[in-house]
């Protein structure tokens, strides 16, 4: 099966220099859990890391004329690879471009968070300081519609570029679909390509402060070294939810119009939990933590065990907010 993909690619491989590059730069059997930061999943029989969007675009085109599967990811930071790995080429863009203009920033999906973030601060930018210390790409915060703080990244884009079986289109915001960690992107396989966003204008030294205490906050959550994918089940929307189950939820608990998961979580005993080597976090009930040799089973079971006793209790189906691969 590989060999005839691979012997597929080959064929064009004298008129494209690019695809061409590529093919040699194809690695296989790949450790999937070297590049989470979950630190659970098998090989990668064919791993293309790639760098920028122009040669993005041609893998992609070529993939898509040859029929060849693929699936592409990022900084790793909110996905369950597969422990058996899988056979498709798997994609890794890891990193882009960066551009501002005036009060606008257009950035390559591959582009780390972080990068965004921190330009924008620097002139005065406002609109995505809260998600300071978000780990992973730009592109993957787009797919999960990342946020903390009561903001979300959708709120400062105006469009998204994709490419979608051979052809590139400009999505405007309104047609991205977004809702609490949700997109059109986790609905349909368009690849990301770049991001336009729009920001009001504020003064750099507040946005650096906001940014700095959220970065302290977050390491106390978060300490280096920590395998995890972040927060594992999404919060629940607060409005969404029908009277008779939201009037057993104390007021208090309802956090930027969402219950946390974390809360639902710690009431039923979640904290410290244990399947195999995956682990609650004994500090917080929505934090799955791999203590060495965790798999993507184990993280299963734990997910199914921890839904049945919220749902149980409370008649809430949490929802994953990682995704499986
Ligand atoms: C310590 C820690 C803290 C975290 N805190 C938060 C938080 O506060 N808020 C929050 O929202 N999230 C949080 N996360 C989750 C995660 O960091 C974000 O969801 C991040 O935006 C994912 O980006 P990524 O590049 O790592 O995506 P990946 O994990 O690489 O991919 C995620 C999904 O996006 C898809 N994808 C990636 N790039 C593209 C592309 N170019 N085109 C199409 N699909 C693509 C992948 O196929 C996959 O389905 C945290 C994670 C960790 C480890």
């Amino acid at each position: 099966m590989v060999a005839s993909m691979v012997c597929s690619l080959s064929r064009n491989l004298l008129t494209d220099p690019v695809i061409n590059n590529y093919l040699f730069k194809i690695k296989h059997h790949v450790s999937l859990a070297s590049l989470s930061t979950f630190a659970i999943g098998g090989l990668a029989k064919n791993y293309i890391p790639v760098n920028n969007n122009t040669d993005l675009v041609k893998i992609l085109n070529y993939f898509w004329q040859e029929k060849l599967p693929f699936k592409i990811f990022a900084g790793g930071s909110n996905i369950v690879f597969p422990d058996n790995g899988l056979s498709l080429f798997h994609i890794h863009l890891k990193a882009g471009q960066l551009h501002k203009t005036n009060s606008s920033i257009i950035a390559g999906a591959g582009v780390s968070l972080f990068r965004v973030i921190e330009l924008a601060i620097v002139h005065g930018l406002s609109g995505l300081e809260n998600l300071s210390g978000i780990p992973g790409s730009i592109g993957g915060a787009v797919v999960g519609n990342a946020g903390a703080y009561g903001s979300s990244i959708s709120e400062v884009i105006s469009q998204v570029k994709i490419w979608h079986e051979g052809k590139i289109i400009w999505l405007k915001k309104d047609n991205c679909q977004f809702s609490y960690r949700e997109s059109i992107f986790k609905q349909k396989p368009y690849v990301i390509l770049q991001i336009e966003m729009e920001f009001n204008k504020s003064d750099p030294r507040k946005l650096k402060k906001i940014s700095d205490e959220i970065i302290d906050f977050r390491c106390q959550k978060y300490r280096q070294g920590l395998k995890c994918p972040g927060s594992f089940f999404k919060n629940i929307v607060a409005k969404n939810l029908p009277p008779r189950l939201l009037n057993n939820i104390g007021k208090d608990k309802i956090n930027f119009g969402k219950i946390p998961a974390g809360y639902l979580l710690e009431s039923v005993g979640a904290k410290g939990m244990r399947v195999g080597d995956i682990e609650i976090a004994p500090f917080h009930g929505n934090l799955f933590i791999n203590k060495g040799k965790g798999t993507a089973r184990d993280v299963k079971k734990l997910a199914v065990i921890l839904k049945r006793k919220v749902y149980q209790k409370f008649g809430i189906l949490l929802e994953e907010e990682i995704r499986y691969f």
